[in-house]
């Protein structure tokens, strides 16, 4: 299979002529050829996205929205077929995949219903016979890049109200995964949504992902990826004065109280941290544990991992999947060598799967270090694999200050069954999403989505605070009453 660029409603080979494999990382086959496009594919995308842009904003928001509902009714149909697709391309077991894809369906409904309401604010005029009020407007061409790990759900959270708010979208998905890229236009397509609204255009990051962010006519880029990309984005973004919002890594933790159910506490952990292999920026990276209940939670951690299976996602008793590539693997385990060497105790894992089935694939051992102390590295910085590190703390108060001590604020979890812990924590954990009683992963797409600090840059994916990003505010007066009313001036006092 050979996926092609999709500009202005058309399949198109990228004017590089250029390929590059698709491999899939349960078998270490190659799936696909994906097109590695230039800026001309991108030049082409955005003038046309810019034409179909004029079109589209005066089209309706309830009509714009019609066809996201549409949308939605195909993401449903083809579910099944959508998520192992999905598991064949980013290797995250097929229940997974599946939940991946609701969430795109769910955002395509949730969105669909902002088309009836993108509401603006009315309000009083100082000044007699005025009226005022704001409204939303599009932005014009909005410049898409994102992961691999969530190859359609991250799409759908920001192409969805970009295009219900009357934007057109210029794409570029991750190379890793083109395959969902692909089917979302697809769907695009058969829903009815006009030609020139929506594009994809593949590539890698330096050559394609660079060219949408410096276009000129590419007003707002939302980008999902690595913190260290993320900041060169931005710096550009900054000289050209362009809107970014961008959603970054993650050093998740886990916070498990002396008061815990520690049955709750062990399914939260290993869910949030070895889902998804760990490739979630929301994955439970630590563990902040009361000194009262280490060994225990512990011991029951270690049965746990014992019975997870590791292999092909698409085998639905599969708990963890492969990595993304070889080069992930790598990482990991040159993290997994720092936490050795740091002084961090190896409970389990800590070593990349070669043997038997799994030598064709990327596969990492369920991996957890224990003894781990707040400054060292593999407590600090995101491995991006299924590797969790264990720290002993003696209150709430040292939990909550372990867990805010590190560069990243997307997610936090607390497990307790004391209100005054819970309330404390709610307040006072410095993460963009918290959770009580469950692990550090399972966001809603209706409510904002996003962290602090190294995370991101004070923008939401998700819920309606998305629309933030791609609509501007139009504050407008309305003065009816035949004469020159001066602001501040004429108010009568
Ligand atoms: P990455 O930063 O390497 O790549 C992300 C995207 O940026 C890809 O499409 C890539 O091609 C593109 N890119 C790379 N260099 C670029 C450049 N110079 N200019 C423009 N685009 C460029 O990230 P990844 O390895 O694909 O994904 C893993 C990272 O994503 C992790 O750090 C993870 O935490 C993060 N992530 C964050 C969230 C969130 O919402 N906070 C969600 C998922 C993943």
């Amino acid at each position: 299979m050979k996926i092609q660029n999709y500009i202005n409603g058309e399949w198109k080979e990228p004017s590089t002529r250029q390929f590059a494999p698709v491999i899939n990382p349960a078998t270490g086959e190659t799936i696909a050829e994906v097109a590695m496009s230039g800026p001309n594919d991108i030049d082409e995308a955005v003038q046309a996205a810019k034409e179909a842009q004029k079109r589209w904003a005066l089209v309706p928001a309830p009509k714009r929205a019609e066809i996201l509902y549409q949308v939605g009714m195909l993401l449903k149909e083809r579910k099944e077929q959508l998520a192992r697709l999905l598991t064949m391309e980013m290797g995250k077991v097929i229940e997974e995949a599946r939940g991946e894809v609701q969430e795109g369906i769910d955002m395509a409904f949730y969105m669909a219903g902002e088309g009836r309401r993108l509401f603006g604010d009315t309000t009083p005029s100082e000044l007699k016979d005025k009226f005022a009020m704001s409204v939303r407007v599009p932005v014009g061409v909005v410049g898409i890049i994102t992961p691999w790990n969530f190859p359609i759900a991250i799409a759908t959270w920001k192409s969805f109200p970009a295009i219900v708010a009357g934007n057109a979208v210029v794409w570029k998905p991750a190379p890793e995964t083109p395959i969902m890229a692909q089917e979302l236009a697809r769907i695009f397509e058969e829903a009815g949504l006009p030609p020139g609204v929506f594009h994809v255009v593949h590539g890698d990051g330096p050559t394609a992902g660079n060219a949408l962010v410096e276009h000129p006519d590419v007003k707002v880029i939302s980008f999902t990826g690595s913190n260290e990309v993320g900041r060169t984005i931005a710096e550009k973004c900054g000289r050209l004065l362009k809107k970014v919002s961008l959603e970054m890594g993650g050093k998740n933790a886990v916070i498990v109280m002396d008061d815990a159910d520690l049955t709750l506490a062990v399914d939260g952990i290993i869910w949030s941290a070895f889902g998804t292999s760990g490739q979630r920026c929301t994955a439970c990276s630590r563990v902040i544990v009361h000194e009262r209940v280490k060994q225990e939670l512990e011991r029951r951690l270690l049965e746990a991992v014992k019975t997870l299976k590791i292999g092909n996602g698409l085998d639905e008793t599969v708990k963890v999947g492969p990595v993304i590539h070889e080069e992930a693997l790598q990482k990991i385990d040159r993290y997994v060598r720092i936490g050795v060497e740091e002084g961090a105790k190896l409970l389990v894992g800590g070593c990349i799967l070669r043997e038997g089935d799994y030598a064709r694939g990327f596969y990492y051992a369920p991996t957890i270090f224990t003894d781990v102390t707040p400054n060292m590295r593999i407590a600090r910085e995101e491995i991006f694999g299924p590797v969790v590190s264990i720290i002993s703390v003696r209150s709430l108060d040292e939990a909550i200050a372990v867990n805010n001590s590190v560069d990243y604020g997307l997610s936090s979890a607390i497990f307790t069954r004391d209100v005054n812990n819970v309330f404390r924590a709610m307040r006072d954990l410095d993460t963009g999403i918290v959770y009580v009683n469950a692990g550090t992963t399972g966001a809603e797409i209706h409510l904002p989505f996003g962290g602090t600090k190294g995370t991101g840059n004070g923008h939401r994916d998700s819920g309606v605070a998305a629309l933030d990003v791609f609509t501007e505010w139009r504050s407008i007066y309305v003065d009816f009453s035949g004469k020159l009313q001066r602001a501040q001036i004429d108010t009568g006092d």
